[in-house]
């Protein structure tokens, strides 16, 4: 028991990481830049044995400035073991498929996964003979219907991306552990702090890290967070890939995360109140976020979440390519980019691809993220793209 025990989210933002031995003292872990590490003696560079878990080895395998940040990331996760970190989300993710994943498994992947995910199992995967069956978003408890002989691994994603579908993660997790499939969740949408993953059940929690946890839009980073008995094995297929996060950019992400809980609660009020504000106008169809009543496993974003984040979409009613890009094009706070999590404000046309059957949305979906701007200023921006909206759709 220590005196830490206990303490919130927003301390723990704070305090995590920050060992004396790696800091020196100064408030933000420093960079350590390293590809040697120089030795006093033979006797000195077998010292080491085969265990270099937080020990100078070998500029691949770290340096306080990453150890800092991974440590950090495993406080913010209850119930954790440990954490690696890679040069960018999708990186991460291929690191923990391939941690688990071997030639002749089926891996259970999220229909409503991002696309990035889908192509590498319809690449990378399936070219190391692992294939890859989509389930349903708002599948439960019937995932156990879907686990066969082969299944090795549970990809979720919640809420999915572009239609935001919250899944039911304790029912999915529940009927892998009584097969024994291992179950992974990408969890940048939510971050440990408004969905504690691990203390979910769920085995390995992966986070694009480019979105809230740097959050200025300046770094590309990943990670993954393991629960028990999953951290080791994640750890030696990272190093068999040679992955390495550079310290450069660890260091921005440790600066980042420590005013991750102040820029969320920020981004979710805004993103909020948009949303409620939008759902009400009548060029508006659906609005998918998870925290509106009419977005999909709403009811599982109520029982499961402690907040929602600044990412949502909605629907252009009776919008083609033309009058939504003169929507899009109208709008002045909002840039058009890919990515988001920064503090900027973000709109993007989005076209989701289902495996599972695609769905007539009764017109054309837009994709907001919400920064850091006044919430009343980038409502009146909305106001005045939804006028040239109007103008193009006739
Ligand atoms: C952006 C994103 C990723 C990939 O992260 P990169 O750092 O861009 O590689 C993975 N999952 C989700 C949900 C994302 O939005």
């Amino acid at each position: 028991m220590s005196k830490r025990d206990g303490i919130g989210a927003g301390t723990r933002l704070v305090t995590a990481g920050r060992r004396a031995e790696w800091t020196q003292g100064i408030v933000n872990p420093p960079v350590w830049r390293a590809s040697t590490i120089l030795y006093d003696s033979i006797a000195d560079m077998r010292a080491t044995g085969g265990d270099t878990h937080h020990r100078l080895y070998y500029g691949r395998r770290g340096t306080p400035t990453q150890w800092a940040l991974a440590d950090a990331l495993t406080e913010l996760e209850p119930g954790a073991e440990g954490t690696f970190l890679y040069c960018s989300g999708v990186a991460a993710i291929a690191a923990a498929l391939l941690s688990v994943l071997s030639p002749g498994d089926e891996l259970l992947l999220v229909d409503s996964a991002y696309e990035p995910t889908r192509a590498m199992a319809r690449g990378l995967l399936a070219r190391f003979g692992i294939t890859t069956r989509f389930y349903d978003p708002l599948v439960g408890a019937g995932i156990a219907g879907l686990i066969g002989d082969r299944t090795r691994a549970i990809l979720m994603e919640s809420p999915g991306s572009l239609t935001f579908e919250v899944q039911d993660v304790p029912a999915i997790v529940a009927a892998a552990k009584a097969r024994g499939v291992t179950t992974l969740i990408d969890n940048t949408w939510a971050t440990p702090l408004f969905f504690p993953a691990i203390a979910a059940g769920v085995d390995l929690s992966i986070l694009a890290c480019t979105k809230y946890v740097v959050g200025h839009s300046d770094v590309m980073m990943g990670s993954v967070t393991a629960g028990p008995g999953h951290f080791a094995k994640l750890r030696q297929t990272s190093f068999e890939l040679g992955q390495v996060a550079a310290p450069d950019d660890c260091w921005l992400g440790s600066r980042g995360l420590r005013t991750m809980g102040v820029r969320l609660r920020h981004h979710e009020q805004s993103a909020l109140e948009i949303a409620r504000w939008l759902d009400a106008r009548d060029e508006v169809g659906a609005v998918l976020h998870p925290a509106l009543p009419s977005c999909p496993g709403h009811e599982n974003f109520v029982r499961d979440f402690k907040g929602s984040s600044g990412l949502f979409a909605f629907v252009l009613n009776n919008a083609d390519e033309a009058s939504r890009a003169a929507f899009i094009d109208a709008l002045d706070l909002f840039g058009i980019g890919y990515s988001w999590g920064g503090f900027e404000s973000l709109a993007t046309p989005a076209d989701p691809h289902r495996a599972l059957g695609e769905r007539d949305w009764g017109g054309a979906i837009v994709r907001f993220q919400i920064g850091l701007e006044d919430t009343a200023d980038l409502i009146a921006d909305i106001d005045q793209a939804l006028a040239a909206f109007r103008d193009a759709r006739g």
